[in-house]
């Protein structure tokens, strides 16, 4: 396994944005992992960054592209936006997506891909390849939203879901556009939206996210 730490771009307010990659030769998958899209969901920072120490010390048999804070100035300044005032959720170049929005908290920016976080994740996901995606976010009502892709990982999905007491969702109520759940789905890559819980069981509850994510990674 080789581990190396990159820069894969610069926010709007110019912090370096790293993508650390565990390679193996002949991986058996090629997961990636993204966390703070929403600068001020921390929950799933802290599970991203616990992801990489636990796989610098048992690598396993996969490759591993992680982004343990995409959004980091919406991370130093408590936005879930970036510094743009755009979701980056929102701004992925889906065949669904348009520059108009009704609620403010989610704008989709100027067009598809305009912010430079958004051009950073995509180049890694271009170059990388992954098999899986994993973003992990935080909400008050904790879930998995997954979109299955080839359907090779729906059992290990379905346990992950009962060890965390998880609700497993294949969709949202409403349309999400420019969203990674449904970028993914239209370019058929199985993805995980990973919601922790934001509320005060999260420090309870932070130690079994680590262990059951690091099997679930290294176990694929
Ligand atoms: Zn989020």
């Amino acid at each position: 396994m080789i581990l190396s730490i990159r820069q894969i771009g610069t926010t709007v307010l110019g912090q370096s944005i790293d993508c650390w990659d565990f390679n193996q030769i002949n991986p058996q998958e090629k997961i990636l992992i993204v966390g703070g899209v929403h600068g001020d969901e921390e929950e799933g920072i802290q599970i991203a960054n616990a992801l990489i120490r636990n796989l610098v010390q048992n690598p396993g048999v996969n490759s591993y592209a992680i982004i343990p804070c995409l959004n980091k100035d919406g991370e130093t300044l408590s936005l879930r936006s970036n510094y743009n005032d755009v979701d980056l959720n929102r701004n992925l170049p889906t065949k669904n997506w348009i520059p108009t929005f009704t609620n403010p908290r989610y704008k989709p920016g100027p067009s598809a891909a305009s912010e430079p976080e958004t051009i950073a994740f995509l180049n890694v996901l271009i170059s990388f390849r992954p098999t899986m995606i994993i973003s992990l976010h935080s909400f008050s009502e904790s879930l998995i939203l997954y979109n299955p892709g080839n359907r090779k990982f729906d059992e290990s999905v379905s346990l992950l879901s009962q060890s965390l007491s998880l609700k497993l969702v294949d969709k949202m109520p409403y349309e999400v556009l420019g969203s990674l759940n449904t970028y993914s789905k239209e370019n058929a890559i199985p993805t995980l939206t990973i919601e922790a819980p934001r509320d005060q069981t999260w420090p309870l509850k932070k130690y079994l996210f680590i262990q059951s994510l690091t099997q679930f990674i290294t176990g694929l």
